[in-house]
């Protein structure tokens, strides 16, 4: 009689424990400079806590580097910046 042994192995199945699946997007804003009221002051350009602001002719917004934290449009006395939606 043949016996059937069975010694099947009863493994863990896969778990899918992934935390709460992060999938959140932040969209952050964007710094612009308006050319037309650019006084080139200079006086965003060190407070930039991202150093995301250059002088050249006129105020510039590095967009890769600008966290969209808007600190730059209080500082600007001519009211040339904005954040606008990436
Ligand atoms: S919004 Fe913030 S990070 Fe972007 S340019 Fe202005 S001060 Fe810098
Ligand atoms: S503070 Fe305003 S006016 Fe001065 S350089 Fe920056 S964007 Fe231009």
């Amino acid at each position: 009689m043949p016996r059937g042994d069975g010694t099947g192995p009863w493994g863990q199945g896969p778990g899918t424990g992934r935390g709460n699946g992060g999938c959140e997007k932040k969209a952050s804003p964007l710094a612009v400079v308006e050319a037309g009221k650019c006084v080139s002051c200079g006086a965003c350009i060190d407070p930039c806590p991202a150093g995301a602001l250059s002088m050249k002719d006129i105020a510039v917004v590095d967009a890769v580097k600008c966290t969209g934290c808007g600190a730059c449009v209080d500082l600007c006395s001519a009211g040339a910046i904005a954040m606008k939606p990436r």
